[in-house]
């Protein structure tokens, strides 16, 4: 089995993190900087059955006036083509203009979208997390929705689990 997983979300949210923890290796750059992916990376892990190649998009922006900005919302958008399954990456914290950005984007895809709620480590309270949670599910009609820390590995399993039951 094989499978291609897009992983999309708005600048700086984790995807790169998120893509590192899941391969193990520093394959993708990460920083606090938001555009530093500014290609499509994919990484490919492959298991006793299954081999899945993930694809760490650029971020999505809001301007459409600079050229680089172009160049990487077309990056992001060509990865979500013939895709198997979308994480669709978020922040603990509010929903923002570019997560809104992101879902009108992923909207259109046919294939299921799990919502991965990134950067729990920095929750002082776990109940933090549930009116946004709220929020969040009323947004689309997600496949899975899997709270987690990218940089921490917490519950990456869990949602690594999710990719290969798709
Ligand atoms: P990208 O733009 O979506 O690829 O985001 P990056 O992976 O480059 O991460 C942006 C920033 O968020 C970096 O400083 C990361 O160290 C930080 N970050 C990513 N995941 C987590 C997380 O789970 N917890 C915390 N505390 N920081 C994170
Ligand atoms: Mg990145």
């Amino acid at each position: 089995r094989c499978g291609y997983v897009a992983i999309v979300g708005r600048p700086n949210v984790g995807k790169s993190t998120l893509l590192n923890r899941i391969l193990g290796q520093k394959l993708s750059i990460t920083s606090r900087k938001p555009q530093t992916t500014r290609h499509q990376i994919l990484g490919i892990k492959t298991e006793d059955d299954l081999q899945v190649i993930y694809v760490d998009t650029p971020g999505l922006h809001k301007d459409q006036g600079k050229a680089l900005n172009r160049y990487m919302n077309k990056a992001a958008s060509d990865a979500l083509r013939d895709v198997d399954l979308v994480i669709f990456l978020v922040d603990r914290t509010a929903w923002t203009d570019e997560d809104e950005l992101v879902l009108q984007k992923i909207s259109r895809v046919r294939c299921p979208v799990v919502l991965a709620v990134n950067k729990v480590d920095q929750l002082k309270d776990k109940t933090e997390l549930l009116p946004h949670l709220e929020v969040l599910t009323a947004k689309m009609d997600f496949a899975e929705i899997v709270p987690l820390s990218a940089k921490s590995g917490r519950n990456v399993d869990r949602l690594e689990a999710i990719v290969a039951a798709q």
